[in-house]
């Protein structure tokens, strides 16, 4: 599909999470974005099946988010974020604590996921300092949880392969959730495995250990995305809320992915009826059109940090872009938007399509096992045995070819398309997958 009259030198870009030798060999490049579509430099037309990186959730080329952000560049590009303001902060800050469970209506901005996990971690710690238990310094997450790539991110993160080359700098003080997934038990569920519940017993196991004096909080991503779709079983994370809550430890919920519609709703805790400490927020909080992001805190965290401090700054953290006006202005368009054109309610109104096209791959070849919720969904493939991750590789490689946008993570492929995706083009992202999958060994 490439064509090396499109292409610039590609030497001197060094791209993230990217084979970048075998990338420059055969570059995929974009030019274009509306709707749910994507064209590349060749001028084909490419379905998004990801909604980007799982963060284009209005879908692309919105022209209000476009004239909103031109409007605020025009009148003011940027304001320091210390020590003053600008109106569309506050305002962007009510729009999110609006969406936000009940009670967490305090938002601190960031500009990406990682800016969030890292600053919910520090409001974790800050906030038992404030109670006068500041040795509760441990921070839990979970095998295979993804929370970006900051130090504190990718120290609670479960992802080997992020985390082995710096396995000498992460953050001390650390222990980690067994994950929730076996396909000896859970392949193909639907929607959430009936099993698994117990794992969240694990975290009693954990307080045992360290004693619940020393441990901050826990943070999970109430749905695992980027390690490859884990939907969590029945009853567990509300087997972890009630364990936190017991032992005086901050629950945080990872919503980079799963807020702002993802699953039908307007967070991962209002669609499980679980109601964390903190939830962090970035991607469809934009529609990715300006690098925004967010911690929600609950208003009682807020208050108790800053009522323990002296006159002054309480809260010794925050970004020269917090609060950024492209951002403010991008999100409260955005939010906009899902309200307006009900794209939440639009994609929970598609989740049982959706689960359909999805679970009708159960049985293509290489499959074992599809699993789903809301407009998510994962499709396992069999690794080859010499070379693991090869295979998805090729389905994904194979897929752009012919039109459709996927994602994969070791040999597990993920969809998660816009809000708006159609339920023709929901057949032809599984129908496309299905066919490319008889063609890959
Ligand atoms: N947390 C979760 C759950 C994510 O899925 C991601 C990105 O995919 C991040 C954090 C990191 O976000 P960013 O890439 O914007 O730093």
């Amino acid at each position: 599909m490439t064509n090396t009259a499109h292409t610039p030198d590609l030497s001197n870009l060094w791209m993230p999470f990217t084979a970048n030798r075998q990338f420059k060999e055969h570059p995929r490049l974009l030019a274009k974005a509306k709707g749910m579509y994507y064209t590349t430099v060749e001028g084909e037309q490419v379905l998004d099946g990801t909604a980007g990186l799982w963060c284009v959730n209005a879908g692309h080329g919105r022209s209000e988010i476009i004239e909103a952000i031109s409007r605020q560049t025009a009148e003011m590009d940027y304001a320091p974020s210390f020590q003053l303001g600008h109106q569309d902060s506050f305002r962007a800050a009510s729009a999110v604590a609006k969406m936000m469970p009940a009670g967490m209506d305090r938002i601190f901005f960031t500009n990406s996921g990682s800016e969030s996990v890292d600053t919910s971690l520090k409001i974790a710690l800050a906030y038992h300092r404030a109670r006068g238990e500041g040795q509760r310094t441990r921070l839990i997450g979970r095998e295979r949880g993804y929370h970006g790539v900051g130090f504190g991110g990718i120290s609670v993160g479960g992802i080997s392969p992020n985390r082995k080359t710096f396995s000498g700098a992460l953050l001390p003080n650390i222990d980690h959730l067994p994950h929730t997934h076996d396909l000896s038990k859970n392949a193909h569920s639907r929607g959430q495995p009936a099993w698994g519940e117990h794992f969240a017993d694990e975290l009693e196991r954990i307080i045992a250990l360290h004693d619940a004096s020393t441990i901050a909080a826990v943070i999970v991503e109430p749905l695992a995305g980027s390690t490859g779709v884990l939907v969590p079983p029945k009853g567990y994370l509300e087997k972890l809320r009630a364990i936190t809550e017991k032992h005086g430890i901050l629950l945080i919920f990872d919503e980079v992915i799963t807020a702002f519609g993802r699953l039908g709703a307007n967070t991962a805790s209002e669609y499980f009826g679980v109601t964390p400490d903190l939830i962090t927020l970035a991607k469809g909080i934009s529609n990715a059109s300006v690098p925004a992001g967010a911690v929600a805190v609950k208003r009682q965290i807020h208050d108790t940090i800053l009522e323990a401090a002296a006159n002054g700054i309480e809260f010794f953290h925050g970004y020269t872009y917090s609060a950024h006006p492209l951002a403010t202005a991008a999100i409260l368009a955005t939010l906009e938007i899902y309200e307006r054109d009900q794209l939440f309610q639009r994609a929970h109104g598609l989740a049982a399509k959706f689960e359909d096209a999805a679970h009708s791959l159960e049985s293509a070849r290489h499959v074992i096992d599809v699993r789903n919720l809301g407009l998510v969904a994962g499709i396992e493939l069999a690794p080859r045995p010499d070379a693991p991750g090869a295979r998805a590789a090729e389905v994904f490689k194979k897929c752009f070819d012919q039109g459709v946008m996927v994602r994969y993570t070791g040999d597990i492929i993920a969809i998660s398309p816009p809000l708006i995706i159609e339920e023709s083009e929901i057949q032809k992202i599984f129908g496309t997958l299905e066919e490319v999958l008889k063609t890959v060994e």
